[in-house]
């Protein structure tokens, strides 16, 4: 192992950068490589293919509130919205933006939809323009989700990336290492084997979706049965890609079982061991270390042990990699192309995404920002409206307002939440159309809602970001 530091594709010393491991507009939770160069490895790589599937992503990122910390604002994404019978087709930054300062031309030509203001300077003839409120209409949105992104060379060239920098990172790798010429060729020209396959396997992504919180990317490492070395990522939960970094463990690679969940609220979880067998030894050590344990009540004649809150948190998460990983090298029916198995499997985790309203602090403040800016109307509920995740925020401010309060944290809106929605501790918020129509009609039968939700809503400004 050379002792200098020294890009991991091509070996030269000068010119290092920081790599984000994942693309940063694909994730809050940043994870570097400190040795990949600057322009040829690192600027590079965002032309050649990271910002095609950052373009083709953005309605998922979107959904999930992650965004660049570069940009100003989230990724705009192409949808159709149906108003008043007439459809427009729009390029959408929030459910709020189809609106903002912007002339909306149906897709037959024949309409042209804008606030007011706006249609005073362009249209000639008053008699033509017809009022609509907005309020009081009902918006139909249609997004087209298009597959082939999850099956495209970008993609794969852009999963072997994040797959080879993280492997290097954690194993303290510096220069360019024979032991991965198929990969660095693969990622840097597009030449030599693919080394990436989909897992298609329905159990292993619901037993997957159990254990990991909805919108996380996450990675595992592991050596499979044949010795290579397999980096399986799980790009926001939709796909999970096994990525073939090498085809045995390089000697200056000593940690080959780890697992890394990044979520959406900035947060992470880590395990990195050496082997599957240490980490399993690891695990029954913890179990068997009584200083981990209390003697809990006796329950016919068994005393029962219970976890010390003190336990290593991560303790908890080994049997779920050390099960994921078992199941993912016993695995071999991965698929580069698209099927009836991969796409059910594909449609049902972006729906997911969609149904779920993911409840931190960048979500409310984002949707507070969007809704009650200086100078708005009152909010007036559009009765018809069908729109799960803006009734969803609608009534946590709800919540917060009629719960009286003046200052909020973390825990706190949880607490506001779970309790209005009559939740469990860890349930997640999904919301079904029956659902929504029960929120919404609690807020419009309360005679001052609008009141109660700017109370809301002014709790959350206080927030401090
Ligand atoms: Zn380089």
């Amino acid at each position: 192992m050379p002792e200098k530091a020294a890009c991991i594709y091509c070996g030269i010393e000068a010119d290092l950068s920081e790599s984000d491991i994942i693309p940063d507009a694909l994730t809050n939770a940043r994870i570097t490589n400190k040795n990949v160069c600057k322009t040829e490895h690192n600027n590079k790589f965002s032309d050649l293919f990271e910002s095609k599937v950052i373009k083709a992503l953005a309605f998922i990122t979107n959904e999930l509130d992650v965004k660049s910390k570069k940009g100003k604002n989230y990724a705009s994404y192409p949808a159709k919205v149906e108003i008043a019978g007439v459809e427009y087709e729009v390029s959408k930054t929030s459910d709020r933006s189809i609106f903002d300062g912007r002339v909306l031309k149906s897709t037959d030509k024949k309409y042209m939809m804008s606030s007011l203001d706006n249609l005073k300077r362009i249209v000639k003839n008053p008699e033509e323009v017809e009022f609509l409120d907005v309020n009081s209409l009902m918006i139909e949105q249609k997004i087209s989700i298009n597959l082939d992104i999850y099956f495209c060379e970008e993609m794969f060239r852009m999963v072997s990336k994040v797959a080879f920098e993280w492997y290097c990172a954690k194993n303290g790798v510096s220069g360019y290492h024979q032991e991965f010429e198929n990969i660095v060729s693969y990622i840097t020209t597009g030449q030599g084997k693919n080394p990436v396959t989909i897992i298609q396997n329905a159990e292993l992504y619901k037993f997957y979706e159990k254990h990991v919180d909805l919108g996380s990317h996450s990675l595992f490492v592991f050596q499979g049965k044949d010795n290579k070395v397999n980096v399986v990522f799980s790009l926001f939960g939709i796909a999970m890609y096994r990525v073939i970094v090498a085809d045995k463990i390089p000697a200056f690679c000593r940690n080959n079982f780890m697992h890394l969940e990044l979520r959406t609220d900035s947060s992470r979880k880590e395990i990195i061991k050496e082997s599957y067998e240490q980490a399993k030894s690891f695990f029954e050590s913890e179990l068997a270390n009584k200083d981990n344990f209390v003697e809990g009540p006796i329950v016919n004649g068994v005393t029962l042990m219970l976890g010390k809150q003190t336990m290593n948190a991560d303790v908890i998460r080994y049997p779920f990699v050390l099960d994921m990983i078992k199941c993912l090298a016993g695995i071999h029916d991965d698929t580069v192309v698209f099927n009836k198995e991969i796409k059910d499997i594909l449609l049902h985790n972006i729906n997911n995404i969609t149904q779920a309203s993911l409840l931190h602090k960048k979500a409310i403040k984002r949707f507070v920002k969007e809704y009650f800016y200086e100078g708005h109307e009152p909010l007036k509920l559009n009765p018809f409206s069908t729109n799960k995740k803006t009734t969803f925020f609608l009534y946590i401010l709800f919540a917060i307002g009629v719960s009286g309060i003046e200052t909020i944290d973390d825990s706190g809106l949880q607490e506001i939440a779970k309790s209005a929605l009559c939740l469990g501790a860890d349930t997640e918020f999904v919301i079904n159309n029956e659902v929504e129509k029960n929120m919404r009609e609690i807020i419009v039968n309360t005679d001052n809602y609008s009141e109660i939700l700017e109370k809301g809503a002014d709790v959350i400004k206080e927030w401090k970001e």
